[in-house]
């Protein structure tokens, strides 16, 4: 896009983010990322009907994500089975309130995910899957699943290399409980849109590729890509779906060396 004046990442906005508390204040706050989420859709001239924003709670109180609900959010992201778990549970009073995990699975979580998820966003791999589908059958539910791709080439990055992914999607239509809906990816972390970019730019161009000859059953149209500190170059890009934490909710107390324990190789935050 080299019309466009580059769109900066906001990652030093860490530790600023306000933290809302009240209905109102999540409602200001979520109309603040949408509004973003919509002019960055108008400069590349995209239907912002077309891009979901999904609110990541981790970390944050249940009085936090009952705000957040009254605010409006009718669907949650968490990175951790455990928390996402412990949240449903405390959250039975709001039926109408699914729940995306987005974070990396271990097969024995899968009982778990079968019950109360309605999303993951991190598949990367066939006994996943496979533990998933078994559980799904036996729940007589259905669930939307994303395929997780390492498109910065760190190794403490999850997902599959870009190269795995069609031979991958074709192993899928056997799991009949797995809809899949798309790939998702984080881009590398920097402060550098010149190295963000390329990240968002891989994923859509492997998702256009594959898409040309999608086994059936496989559906690849959505693009889980973009978090607080670059999901507007990532719908510059083609995101589907943003997932926005801290600029909803506010900042976190750790570090995001904490959930991405080596996050830049160039040594900026
Ligand atoms: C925490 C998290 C996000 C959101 O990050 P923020 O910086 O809080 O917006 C997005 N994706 C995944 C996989 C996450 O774990």
């Amino acid at each position: 896009m080299s019309f466009l004046l580059e769109t900066p990442t906001r990652h030093e906005a860490h530790g600023l983010y306000p933290e809302p508390s009240t209905e109102e204040e999540f409602r200001q706050a979520l109309a603040g990322v949408r509004a973003r989420m919509d002019a960055a859709c108008r400069r590349v001239g995209r239907d912002p009907a077309g891009v979901r924003l999904l609110p990541v709670s981790k970390t944050k109180p249940e009085s936090s994500l009952r705000a957040a609900y009254a605010a409006g959010c009718r669907m949650l992201g968490e990175n951790t089975v455990q928390e996402a778990w412990r949240k449903w549970e405390a959250l039975q009073d709001l039926p109408d309130l699914r729940w995306s995990v987005i974070g990396h699975l271990q097969t024995n979580k899968a009982r778990q995910v079968a019950r109360f998820a309605s999303e993951f966003q991190a598949l990367d791999s066939l006994r996943v899957a496979e533990a998933l589908d078994r559980r799904l059958q036996v729940e007589g539910r259905g669930l939307d699943v994303f395929v997780q791709v390492n498109t910065s080439g760190e190794a403490s990055k999850y997902g599959l290399a870009p190269r795995d992914v069609a031979a991958f999607l074709r192993n899928l239509p056997v799991y009949s409980g797995l809809r899949v809906r798309g790939l998702m990816t984080l881009a590398v972390f920097s402060h550098d849109p010149a190295r963000v970019r390329p990240c968002f730019q891989l994923l859509r161009g492997l998702r256009d590729r594959l898409r040309q000859n999608v086994p059936r059953g496989v559906e690849l149209d959505g693009l889980s890509m973009g978090m607080s500190g670059d999901f507007e170059i990532a719908i510059e890009e083609g995101a589907t779906v943003v997932r926005v934490g801290q600029g909803i909710f506010g900042a976190r107390a750790l570090p995001d060396s904490h959930y991405w324990p080596v996050i830049c190789q160039d040594g900026s935050p």
